[in-house]
């Protein structure tokens, strides 16, 4: 029913001829996959690596946005500016914006409103840090962060929204959660967006990111609440990207 979506997370890597080289490695080995495949790269590169993913199916995506239509935001991007290279998702809330940015749950909303506004899908991060955790919290956090950032999304539009659960503990530490710690929080996940948006909760596709491999993408991959994965440092590689967008088995338990 939920079409299962692999997006990478490039954060500040590649150059343009980096991209490009990566696009004509990796769009072969993907031909034919039955999953929607999503690049989330560097504002630089999108202009260039758009063309390089045409006809593939292979959705460009950005890693941040503006949620103002225009004007005086020195150094920032608005939704119309990534719509006119092809953007057709944009992340929104990663933890590092949230944490380096100062990226609230409030600003995460106006920029998933302004991104649908423009039709491009939302792809908001949530996710606990490992004190919260610890606390007893994560559940509670991640709930909270969901309330803040969808609420001002109309049931109408929701189904279009993907949320990615990225514990922060996980995220570039080689820490991948286990596929019961993240079902657990996908199936808490789930339940929020029903309350929030009636039957159209279960049509929500929930991304887990985290450290995730091609060694540890089948087991995530085969949990019922887990629709995709949101990968940073193994979506630089071409062929390690390929294999997560295949759920690779080699390696699962
Ligand atoms: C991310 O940045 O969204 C991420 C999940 O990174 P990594 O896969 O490197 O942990």
């Amino acid at each position: 029913m939920r079409r299962p979506i692999l997006a990478a997370n490039w954060k500040m890597h590649k150059t343009n001829a980096e991209a490009i080289d990566f696009a004509e490695a990796f769009v072969p080995l993907v031909a034919g996959a039955d999953v929607d495949v999503v690049i989330a790269a560097p504002f630089t590169l999108l202009d260039r690596l758009g063309p390089k993913l045409a006809g593939s199916g292979i959705a460009l995506a950005a890693q941040n946005v503006n949620p103002n239509e225009s004007g005086a935001f020195t150094g920032e991007i608005a939704p119309a500016m990534l719509v006119d290279v092809g953007c057709r998702y944009a992340i929104v809330g990663h933890s590092e914006r949230r944490a380096l940015y100062g990226e609230t749950d409030e600003v995460v909303s106006q920029k998933a409103v302004a991104l649908l506004a423009h039709d491009i899908r939302p792809i908001v991060c949530v996710g606990e840090t490992l004190e919260q955790r610890d606390a007893g919290a994560a559940l509670s956090v991640v709930a909270q962060q969901l309330r803040g950032s969808l609420s001002e999304i109309p049931t109408t539009r929701a189904a279009e929204v993907v949320v990615a659960y990225e514990p922060v503990w996980a995220i570039g530490t080689g820490r991948t959660a286990t596929p019961q710690i993240a079902q657990e929080v996908h199936e808490s996940v789930r339940a929020v967006l029903s309350d929030l948006f009636g039957s159209t909760g279960a049509e929500i596709r929930i991304q887990y990111g985290g450290s995730v491999k091609p060694e540890t993408v089948y087991d995530l991959m085969a949990q019922p609440d887990i629709d995709g994965a949101l990968v940073g440092g193994a979506s630089l590689d071409p062929e390690a990207f390929s294999r997560i967008v295949r759920f690779d088995r080699e390696g699962a338990k």
